[in-house]
């Protein structure tokens, strides 16, 4: 071969091999203008963060900032990481990808826990056990992994379905290669998931709200009184305490002149925006118990459900009718599906005596949902609008509850007449909306609201009640009370706890 010939296959394999090499780079770094997917935690909310995930599975990345290595390793991370994490996320909440910067000296101690000796370390395990735990070099049978095999995105992606049994990829579209989707309508235990969806929903109904400006004269009372049924009895602690915090600064938004009957009860919407009611990273964009498998379905609505059932079986049977009048005034002003307030209106008015007992209320609500089921069940069928994997069904199925059925099984057809136990039912629904709903956050118990209230002499309602027209001043005081001495206790306790903080920030000023 000639020299020159030599020369010239050495610059074409060079070419070739750099441009495969540019080919590698490019389709790593492809989303290096979007957003970080992967969250970056510090000492400050590391715990809660991965207290708080729903998924079942983490990876942390620990590293420094001025670790060159670091840096070049970043897009990979990332690539894996919009995998699992973010409102885009193809397979949300079974991973939560993270990164830990050691190079801050306030995460040196959380580094230490995790005897981070080189960048970038990854470690693998249940969200839970980085709360608590810590990692020790060469400690087998750990509940925490180091991550041996995870240079390249590739290679991450792969270790990680070797331990889920997975087989994600990064073409996977959405709702595609799914195995998050609640599998078998007969789980007792897929429930507890749905903790997440409901304070999915709350947070989004919220939003919704402000965005769309609903509070007006006429509402702010519904408003408030649904407000303080939440803050009584949600299934979630932290919803409970956020939406305390809110109605704290309600109190201190309403105008102190007369008000309008067209104006807006609330001037200063956008402080309310900032508002994140169950913790920062709710709304988290994405479905969990709730996730229909198309875009369209299931999800805000089946929240809600939700949502309505557990606060239906949480409550006192002296609360029952206001609960009642609640949920029905918050759907009437609040819940922007047309057919559906209107559906559900119809339904409330159907209802001849007041309710006086946790039971009938949690069993009325069955039956209303079973109502709107059955219409649906037609209507989708007609329509062809149904969730294949979700259809709708008169709930709950046999597998699920057999002693809710009188006779051992559903009558068949079009229309069935079920013969109800519906001691059972109600026993079901307890049991099923209570217990387990509640089971996977850790203080959400029902025999735990009390230990909510740290100084239950404190009885602090709303302060501007007084200040609004008569109508509404006399409404939203109601409203502020009405679940009882509980949303009161709440209420005070945060309303004590901003006032010591400002008197803190005087001092320190
Ligand atoms: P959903 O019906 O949302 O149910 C959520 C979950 O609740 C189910 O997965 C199941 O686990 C459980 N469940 C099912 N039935 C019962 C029951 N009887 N008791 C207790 N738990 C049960 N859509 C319309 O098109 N027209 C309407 O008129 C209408 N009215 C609605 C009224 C309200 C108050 C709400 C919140 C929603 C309404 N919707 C209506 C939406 C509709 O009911 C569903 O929420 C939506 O179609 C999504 O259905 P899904 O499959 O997720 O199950």
């Amino acid at each position: 071969m000639r020299l020159a010939d030599g020369v010239f296959l050495f610059s074409l394999l060079v070419l070739i091999l750099g441009a495969r090499g540019l080919e590698a780079v490019r389709s790593v770094g492809e989303g290096a203008d979007l957003p970080d997917a992967a969250v970056d935690l510090n000492v400050s909310d590391f715990e809660t963060a991965l207290r708080e995930s729903p998924a079942s599975f983490a990876v942390v990345e620990f590293f420094a900032h001025w670790c060159p290595a670091c840096r070049n390793y970043k897009p990979h991370y990332e690539k894996v990481a919009r995998i699992f994490n973010g409102p885009d996320a193809v397979h949300p909440g079974i991973v939560l990808m993270a990164r830990v910067d050691c190079a801050l000296k306030i995460n040196t101690n959380l580094c230490d826990r995790f005897s981070v000796g080189f960048y970038p370390m990854l470690l693998w395990g249940p969200p839970a056990k980085f709360v608590s735990g810590r990692w020790v070099p060469k400690q087998e049978n750990g509940d925490l992994q180091l991550i041996d095999d995870g240079k390249t995105a590739d290679q991450l992606l792969n270790w990680i379905n070797k331990k889920l049994g997975s087989s994600f990829n990064f073409d996977d579209a959405r709702y595609e290669n799914e195995n998050t989707l609640a599998k078998n309508a007969s789980d007792l235990e897929q429930i507890a998931h749905a903790i997440y969806d409901v304070e999915e929903a709350t947070a989004l109904a919220m939003d919704i709200i402000i965005e769309q400006k609903m509070i007006k004269p006429s509402t702010g009372a519904p408003f408030i009184k649904f407000l303080q049924l939440l803050v009584a009895h949600h299934p979630s602690k932290r919803c409970r305490r956020g939406i305390a915090d809110l109605l704290v600064s309600f109190d201190d938004l309403l105008p102190s002149g007369p008000l309008s009957e067209n104006a807006p009860i609330l001037q200063e919407y956008d402080i309310l925006k900032s508002y994140r009611i169950c913790g920062k990273e709710v709304p988290r964009q994405y479905w969990i118990f709730c996730r229909g498998s198309k875009d369209d379905s299931r999800g805000f609505s089946c929240g809600l459900w939700v949502l309505f059932h557990s606060l239906s079986v949480r409550v006192a049977d002296g609360e029952s009718q206001l609960v009642f009048t609640t949920i029905r005034d918050f759907i009437k002003n609040f819940f922007v599906c047309d057919d559906c307030r209107r559906h559900f209106n119809e339904m409330s008015s159907r209802v001849q005596a007041p309710f006086n007992t946790t039971r009938g209320l949690s069993l009325w609500l069955w039956r209303a949902h079973n109502e709107v089921n059955e219409r649906l069940m037609k209507v989708e069928k007609d329509m062809g609008t149904s969730d294949p994997r979700f259809p709708k069904t008169t709930w709950p199925p046999n597998q699920l509850c057999p002693s809710c059925y009188a006779s051992s099984s559903p009558k068949k057809g079009v229309n069935p007449q079920i013969d109800w136990n519906e001691d059972e039912v109600y026993k079901f629904l307890v049991n099923y909306y209570g217990k387990k709903l509640a089971s996977l956050s850790r203080d959400t118990t029902l025999s735990q609201k009390t230990d909510d209230i740290d100084e239950p002499n404190d009885t602090a309602t709303s302060s501007n009640a007084v200040a609004v027209p008569i109508g509404a001043a006399l409404a939203i005081a109601l409203a502020s009370c009405t679940f009882g001495a509980l949303a009161c206790f709440w209420r005070g306790q945060q309303k004590k706890k901003k006032y010591l903080h400002q008197l803190h920030s005087f001092k320190d000023v």
